[in-house]
């Protein structure tokens, strides 16, 4: 994951940093990450506590309940609207997107894919989980 530690939104306001190694990359087929992105996915970047650092730029946050039932904080730029994290009891992912660099960025493993599009096409040795495990 080295290389990816800065990411932004698509205006340019919001810029922020991850100052601690990232726990893994998640890939969701859930509703509301289809929802959210417009597509056929989320991608998810889970970070330790206190990793993420906004640098510049206002964020709002609103709550959603997820497929699972459990509640999310939901952050974006309040002036372009890009998503920018997601905060859970679970814990804290980066929306791997916004990375500026995302060449790097290997799923772990996918979830929720009993809502996967059927055309979306899995590599055998990443790990799918049917709903959020
Ligand atoms: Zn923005
Ligand atoms: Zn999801």
């Amino acid at each position: 994951m080295r290389g990816s530690t800065s990411g932004g939104c698509q205006c340019g306001r919001i810029r922020y940093e991850i100052t601690k190694e990232p726990v893994g990359l998640a890939v969701c087929h859930c509703r509301e990450c289809q929802r959210q992105s417009g597509s056929a996915f989320g991608m998810s970047l889970a970070l330790p506590d206190g990793a993420f650092r906004l640098i510049s730029g206002t964020l709002k946050t609103f709550e959603v309940k997820c497929d699972s039932g459990r509640m999310k904080t939901c952050a974006f730029c309040s002036e372009c609207g890009t998503r920018i994290y997601h905060q859970t009891v679970k814990g804290m992912s980066v929306k791997a997107g916004t990375l500026d660099d995302t060449s790097l960025l290997k799923p772990e493993a996918h979830y929720w894919t009993m809502r996967k599009q059927p055309w979306v096409l899995i590599a055998s040795e990443v790990a799918q989980i049917a709903d959020d495990g």
